[in-house]
Order: structure tokens, then C-alpha cells, then sequence
């Protein structure tokens, strides 16, 4: 008998009605590839959250393992690159969209989409940064490529609680920036404040639709929340600043002028994780293991099962989730 390992598999009947199941497969039913990884750590991210509720059309293939990242172990490969025991990790490149995803006990993947998890962290610390915080990273970076150093003055994070925030105010406090954080959930000051954070700011107070320009308050951000809140961080940015935009927490829109742009010279940085080039990758995951202060990690991550998975999925997508979800597969 081959061997099984626990997989979530999301299907969809012929009236597009999705449903959840935890099943077995073996290592046959699993898709294309040159490395099989047995996964030792995953998270769930928003994405994830919109995949397995069918909240918005990430997955594009019937049935699908979902989960777009993962750290593990190599168990074989026929890949230049990767060999037995190599530690490795994955975010992205369609894998839990398209390709089948983490919340298995093994993934098979194509090797030029893996990692090498950086020297001194364990699978379980490279998912509780996991994609959200690899995205944080690639903002953070984006910034800097801009010119916003701390000197330039504050920076704001959106969506501060959730995980890419979480992520992007312990980073860019770590590095020296007075970082305004933007919630939603003011009880979480204390933890935003033992994140980093110099100033915790209602998310009310960049809701409402946005002036062209409003008062110059930071030198850049980070949003992970998009709609009137990215338009009215936009406005409210300082000469010749820049705003790294990753996420749609709050909408898909951008109820914006174009004021910032051309009366304050003001950038919109685009940043996407999915499908980033290896090299912007390897740059990422290099700063992650030398800027973040591995002992917030605790702070930012809570840890579950695999059983939790479907649970955590439904409250990331309702907003109630704090930091990030590592899921040891182990448990
Ligand atoms: P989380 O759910 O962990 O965080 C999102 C946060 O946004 C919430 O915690 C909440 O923060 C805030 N928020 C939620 N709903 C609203 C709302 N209606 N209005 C205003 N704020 C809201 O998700 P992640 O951190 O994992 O992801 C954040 C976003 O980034 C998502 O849209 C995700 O799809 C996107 N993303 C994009 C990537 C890319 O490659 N571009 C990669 C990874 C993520 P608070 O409670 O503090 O207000």
C-alpha cells in the first residue's frame, strides 16, 4: 500500500457550489514536478482565507490542495539545484491558486520555485513570517530602492494588526523608522506598541473618501488595505514620498486623485509576491533573516494544527485574526 498523508482538498459541484473536505492521498495524486517537499510548516494568509471560503476566485483549478506557502524538507528531487534533506520554502507562483498547494503533508513542486530557508531559522519561524511578511519585506525594500530612509520622516502601516502590518511594523521599527500604525482594533495598541510602533492611528481616521490633498503626515507607507484607505494615505504623504501598496483588505478600488502625484511628486510603488523574480526572492528572504527581530516572531504568530486550518481560514477573512497563523503540521 503506498503511503497517505492528511490533505484539505476544495472542490466544486457542476453549480459552482464549493465545498471543504479533509482527505488521504498519496504521493501519485499529487501534480507535476522535479522536488517533492514534506512539508513540515505552513501558514494561512488572507489569500488563503478567500480560497477556502470562495470569498473571491483565487483557486483556478478543480479540485485543489489549497495553501500558497510552505517551509519543509526536500524528500526527492530531480532538480539541479535541491537535494534530499535540503530545507527549503515556498511563497507563491500559483501554488494553492493553480498548482496544489500546502495544507498537505507533501507538495510537489517545480525546484525553481523553492528557497533555501535562510541560515538560522526554522521552518516553523519562516512561516510565521511566512508570504505576508516576505511581502512586507519586498515593501520595506521598495521604499528604501525609493529613497525612504528614516530621516525622511514617519512611515504609516495599514491594516497594522493583520499579518503583512504586523510584519512591516516590527521590520521598519527594527530598522530605525517612526512608524504611525494604522488600525482597526484598538485593543491591540499594546501589541502594535511592543511591535515597534511609535504611534498607533484609528483606521477610521483614513476611511472616509479621500481630499486630493490632506495635511502631509508621513514620508511613506505600507498598505495593505487599498480603497479610500490607500487614497487617503496617498494624500496625505509628504514631497516626494512614496507608498508601497501590496493588498485589498479593505477593497479592490482606488477612490484616488491624481494630486499626489503630480503636486507632490508622490510614487505608487505596485509590489507582488506571487510571482517575483528568484533573485528579488533570495534579496527578500536575506534581509528577513538579518532586519527581523527574530525574537517578535513569538509575539506576531500564534500556532495551530492542521485541523485548525479551515477555522483560521474563515477568521482571517473576517478580520480577526491577529499577526500571523503558522500550522505545524506536526501537531
Ligand atoms: P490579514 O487579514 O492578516 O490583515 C489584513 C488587515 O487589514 C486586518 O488585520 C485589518 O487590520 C485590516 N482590515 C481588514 N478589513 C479591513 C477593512 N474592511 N477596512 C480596513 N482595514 C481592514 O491579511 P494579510 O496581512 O495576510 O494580507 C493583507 C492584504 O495583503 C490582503 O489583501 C492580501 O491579499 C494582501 N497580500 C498581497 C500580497 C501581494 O503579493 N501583493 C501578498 C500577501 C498579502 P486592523 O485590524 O489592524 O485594522
Amino acid at each position: 500500500m503506498p503511503e497517505t498523508f492528511k490533505a484539505i482538498l476544495v472542490s466544486r459541484d457542476a453549480e459552482k457550489k464549493q465545498s471543504v473536505a479533509v482527505t488521504d492521498l498519496t504521493e501519485a495524486e499529487l501534480m507535476e514536478g522535479d522536488v517533492t517537499v514534506a512539508v513540515e510548516a505552513t501558514t494561512v494568509n488572507y489569500k488563503d482565507g478567500l480560497a477556502i471560503t470562495g470569498k473571491a476566485p483565487v483557486i483556478r483549478r478543480w479540485p485543489l490542495v489549497p495553501g500558497i506557502d510552505f517551509a519543509g524538507t526536500v524528500i526527492s528531487s530531480s532538480h539541479a539545484d535541491w537535494r534530499k534533506g535540503d530545507k527549503v520554502i515556498l511563497n507563491g507562483w500559483g501554488v494553492g491558486e493553480t498548482h496544489f498547494g500546502a495544507y498537505a503533508g507533501r507538495a510537489r513542486v517545480n525546484g525553481d520555485w523553492l528557497v533555501p530557508l535562510p541560515e538560522g531559522m526554522s521552518p516553523h519561524d519562516a512561516m510565521a513570517v511566512g508570504t505576508a511578511g516576505y511581502t512586507a519585506m519586498l515593501c520595506v525594500i521598495a521604499l528604501e530602492r525609493h529613497g525612504i530612509v528614516p530621516d525622511r520622516g514617519p512611515v504609516v502601516v495599514t491594516g497594522a494588526a493583520g499579518g503583512v502590518g504586523s510584519v512591516a511594523v516590527s521590520l521598519l521599527s527594527s530598522l530605525g523608522y517612526h512608524v504611525i500604525a494604522s488600525t482597526g482594533r484598538s485593543a491591540e495598541s499594546p501589541y502594535l506598541i511592543d511591535l515597534g510602533a511609535a504611534e498607533v492611528i484609528s483606521r477610521d481616521e483614513l476611511a472616509q473618501p479621500a481630499k486630493p490633498l490632506a495635511k502631509e503626515r508621513w514620508a511613506g507607507g505600507v498598505d495593505a488595505v487599498g480603497s479610500h484607505t490607500l487614497a487617503n494615505v496617498l494624500s496625505m504623504t509628504s514631497y516626494g514620498g512614496a507608498v508601497a501598496a501590496c493588498g485589498l483588505a479593505g477593497g479592490m478600488d482606488l477612490p484616488a486623485s491624481v494630486a499626489p502625484f503630480i503636486l507632490r511628486g508622490v510614487s505608487l510603488l505596485g509590489i507582488d509576491s506571487v510571482m517575483a523574480p528568484k533573485p528579488v526572492r533570495l534579496e527578500a528572504w536575506r534581509r528577513i533573516g538579518t532586519d527581523l527581530d527574530h525574537k517578535k516572531l513569538a509575539t506576531l504568530s500564534t500556532t495551530i494544527g492542521f485541523d485548525g486550518i479551515v477555522a483560521a481560514a474563515r477568521d482571517i477573512v473576517d478580520g480577526k485574526i491577529r499577526g500571523r497563523v503558522v500550522v505545524d503540521m506536526q501537531r
